[in-house]
């Protein structure tokens, strides 16, 4: 169950859930500590980095709310547009890859 979550930007060990921070590097899932993912943010890489965490409050909401367009969807979209919800898909796919990558390695202080 335990497994070292390593910073992609300090190369340090993040210990807790409160100081992790995830998020994507084009379509890689990446772990910050909470300081170094806003220095990134504001440096060079923030070209690539995206500028929404995947885990916390915001990731979730996210998350909840592209599973139910998913759903209206393709319950209502027409037919030969159906496909569209495939993107709400890979979404969903990162946020559950930030999940098992990182998240449920470390202790939840809440
Ligand atoms: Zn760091």
């Amino acid at each position: 169950m335990s497994k070292t979550i390593i910073c992609n930007r300090c190369h340090g060990e993040i210990l807790d859930q409160d100081e992790l921070v995830t998020s994507t590097i084009v379509f890689e899932v990446v772990a910050f500590h909470d300081d170094c993912y806003t220095k990134d943010l504001k440096g060079a890489k923030t070209i690539v980095l995206d500028n929404k965490p995947l885990n916390g409050f915001s990731g979730n909401a996210t998350f909840i709310i592209f599973v139910v367009a998913a759903l209206l969807w393709v319950l209502f979209a027409d037919e030969s547009i159906k496909w569209v919800a495939l993107l709400a898909l890979l979404s969903m796919g990162l946020r559950l890859v930030s999940y098992f990558r990182y998240e449920r390695h470390l202790k939840n202080n809440d």
